[in-house]
This record gives structure tokens, sequence and C-alpha cells, in this order.
């Protein structure tokens, strides 16, 4: 089995870069990554399936999460926006295939785009090679979605030493969300921003499937019924509660 390139300890890491959809997870990442990195560069992905707010959300999350404290907006550097949508355009033809029935009886939600957080990952390890950065910060989950096999830690711990090898670099992938409910989300953005970043990601963070901006919710915006607005909801009220 071939060696791999010494990790750094995660106090030594160069830099981060986040995978920053401007959905409510990754505002949570950014914040972590900014709390934790000593540089920091964002990356989002453009596949041809997301609605054009969402990828505006990106912008003026980022703005806002800058501001919240100077050493942030220091740390804070460059944001990149990927095109790929050619492979959504693979992605959604399987799906009008055989497999999204079945993937219907396996229990998989009908939207999983298969190998979405495999090929997102590989663009950004590409991409961090590059800026000289050597962890990548996603907010996989495996609490609430463990119907998606990307986000499972065995993935990511799989991937991880892919990337590394592939690369011959050591790559890191945090993943500070892996094992939070979405009510424990909320709970970590108020210990790493307090009120005024939980303030922002409700307001700035763009998370409906619809991209419904028009309904404000005490949670934030969206249509309120699609399973991404149930979801955060959900979290919100059991947070709220607690
Ligand atoms: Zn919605």
């Amino acid at each position: 089995m071939a060696s791999l390139p010494i990790k750094a300890a995660p106090g030594d890491a160069k830099g981060a870069l986040v995978l920053f959809s401007g959905g409510q997870d990754s505002a949570v990442c950014l914040a972590h990554a900014l709390a934790h990195y000593p540089r920091v560069e964002t990356i989002g992905f453009d596949y041809g399936q997301r609605h054009r707010v969402e990828l505006e959300a990106r912008v003026q999350l980022r703005q806002s999460m800058s501001a919240l404290k100077p050493e942030w907006g220091a740390i804070l550097g460059d944001d990149v926006l990927v095109d790929i949508s050619g492979y959504g355009q693979l992605a959604e033809s399987a799906l009008t295939r055989e497999r999204a029935i079945e993937m219907g009886q396996s229990g998989l939600p009908t939207s999983f785009v298969p190998g979405r957080n495999l090929v997102f990952l590989v663009m950004a390890a590409a991409h961090a090679w590059r800026r000289g950065l050597d962890v990548l910060v996603g907010g996989m989950c495996q609490t609430d979605y463990s119907g998606y096999p990307d986000c499972r830690e065995e993935t990511l711990l799989a991937q991880e030493r892919a990337l590394s090898l592939g690369l011959d670099m050591p790559v890191s992938i945090d993943t500070p969300l892996m094992f939070l409910t979405k009510a424990q989300t909320w709970v970590l953005a108020d210990q790493l921003g307090g009120q005024a970043l939980v303030d922002v990601i409700v307001e700035d963070s763009h998370t409906c499937y619809l991209g419904d901006r028009q309904h404000r919710h005490d949670w934030g915006y969206g249509c309120g019924t699609c399973p991404a607005c149930e979801l955060r909801a959900a979290g919100w009220k059991e947070w709220a509660a607690a």
C-alpha cells in the first residue's frame, strides 16, 4: 500500500477552502473555518440545477459574515464559482432512467444526485492545490442525510486518502457538522459567532429548493413546505425551544 503524505496537525494547517453553497450549513462551515484556520477561501458550484437566488445569496452571505468580526474580515480571502453544468446534465440524465425508480424504492430521495459530493471535493482539491490550501471544509452530515452515501464519514475518509495520494499532497477533509442535528448546527453557529452570526444566517443564507425569497419566517426565507424548508424550520424550532 502506498504511504500517504504526512497530514499537518490541525494547528499547523496552511489554510482552508470551504465548500460554500450559500445555505445554512455552509455558513456554519465558513464560520468554523474562520475560527480555526489562518487563511480561508471559498468555492461554489453551479451545476445548472440551482436557482439564481441561491448563487446570489452566497455573495451577500460572505459579505455579511466577513463584516461580523475584524479578524474574520482579515482572514477571508477569494471566492470562486465553478460552472459544472456538464456534470449537472449527466447526473440529471441518469435520474430520468430506471435508476430513479430503483433509488426511490431503496429509500433514497429521487432528488439524489449521484456522487455530487465526490465531484465537489475533487474540484475543490484541485483548486486548493493551486492556492496552497491543505484543508477542505464541507457541511456533509450523516445525521439528517443518512440516505446520501457520499455524505458518510467512511466515504469522506476514503476520499481524503485518495486525494492525498492522487495530489501527492496531504489533504484534510474537515466536516464540522458530520454528527450534528439541525438544532445542534444552530448551537454551533451561536458558539462561533453569537447572536450576530445567527441573525446573519437567518437573513442571508438560502436553503429552499424552490428558490423562494418572498416568504420570511423566523428561521429565514423560503416556501416553508419543500423538504429543505421543513428540515430548516424543524431544526430552528427545536433549537429555539431548548
Ligand atoms: Zn422551500
